[in-house]
């Protein structure tokens, strides 16, 4: 074990360019909420993949929802709070489009502050066969002062191995620092409401919007008389007002009922195994605002 690797990794990029995805996929388990709604990822989240030669302890940052024109400012805002003391700093990008100002801004902080780092161009596979050589030369050029260059895609896998590669070559050594088994140092109940989160902001988009918190009130595992074994999860949508109420029950429960299917086949991954889940929504106005409310709901210091 004298040689082995440990370290920190941060992944930097736009909001959507598909990092909670990579994290999803390279350590192997859904832990990271993703969603085609910008912004999702609420807390600091690790994840943590553990390989025979090291573990790469993924850290993915929190979103930003701030109107556009102050983009480029809260990026490199949240890009110095999510390099300290990392390792390595992954640049993701979304490659299927051109080189944008967002992407500029990143560089031009990560070169000012002297970090190295590694370009990730994600969602690989949306770029047409025919560009494909056109685009990694548009990247490369903009990103001249990376230390390597990986084409990916988070949803298909492919790439991600040699991603893998690539980041434990520049990891220190350093000793196993989470138990083999570990990927993720979040508690279940959070990674489980998140789950639940994700399909609502997914499926209500603007309507109901990020004034909804989900708390898993009961986990259970239950043995059926077949000796089948399932979890039982109880969960409560919370909600501001009754109009949101009645959005996310929809017309006779199939809001409710699309949310809390997607929501428990994915919870499935989670606890490998059946998975019984029941939602119920409640209103508690201006919850917010109420600092007992936040910290039950597992939210630190982030309002
Ligand atoms: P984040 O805001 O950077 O964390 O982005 P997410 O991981 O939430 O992903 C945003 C959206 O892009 C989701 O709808 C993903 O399914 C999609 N996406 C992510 N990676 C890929 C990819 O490699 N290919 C394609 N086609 N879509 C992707
Ligand atoms: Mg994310």
């Amino acid at each position: 074990m004298d040689n082995y690797k440990s370290g920190f990794v941060t992944l930097l990029g736009r909001p959507n360019v598909g990092k909670s995805t990579l994290i999803n996929k390279l350590v192997g388990e859904k832990i990271t909420i993703t969603s085609p709604v910008a912004q999702t990822t609420r807390n600091k989240l690790k994840g943590i993949l553990t390989t025979k030669i090291g573990q790469i302890i993924f850290v993915d940052t929190p979103g930003v929802h701030k109107p556009h024109h102050l983009l480029g400012e809260i990026l490199v805002k949240n890009a110095k709070s999510a390099i300290n003391g990392v390792d390595v700093v992954i640049l993701v990008i979304d490659s299927s489009v051109e080189p944008g100002r967002g992407d500029e801004y990143l560089k031009d902080f990560l070169v000012a502050s002297k970090t190295e780092f590694i370009v990730v161009l994600n969602k690989w596979d949306l770029v047409n066969k025919a560009f494909k050589n056109l685009r990694l030369d548009q990247y490369k050029k903009v990103f001249r002062t990376s230390k390597s260059f990986q084409t990916v895609s988070a949803t298909e896998g492919d790439g991600c191995s040699k991603l893998v590669d690539i980041i434990l070559n520049f990891l220190p050594k350093g000793p196993m620092l989470y138990e083999e088994d570990t990927i993720c140092d979040q508690p279940l109940d959070n990674l489980l409401s998140d789950l639940v989160r994700e399909q609502v902001l997914i499926n209500t988009r603007e309507e109901v919007p990020h004034s909804v918190a989900v708390k898993i009130e009961k986990i259970k595992e239950i043995k059926r008389n077949n000796g089948k074994i399932f979890t039982a999860i109880l969960a409560t949508i919370i909600v501001e007002r009754t109009s949101q109420k009645a959005i996310l029950i929809g017309k006779k429960g199939s809001m409710l009922k699309t949310i809390g299917q997607t929501a428990r086949s994915n919870m499935k991954k989670l606890v490998n195994g059946n998975v019984h889940l029941e939602l119920f929504v409640k209103v508690i106005p201006n919850w917010r605002k109420k600092e007992s409310k936040l910290i039950e709901l597992g939210y630190e210091g982030d309002f």
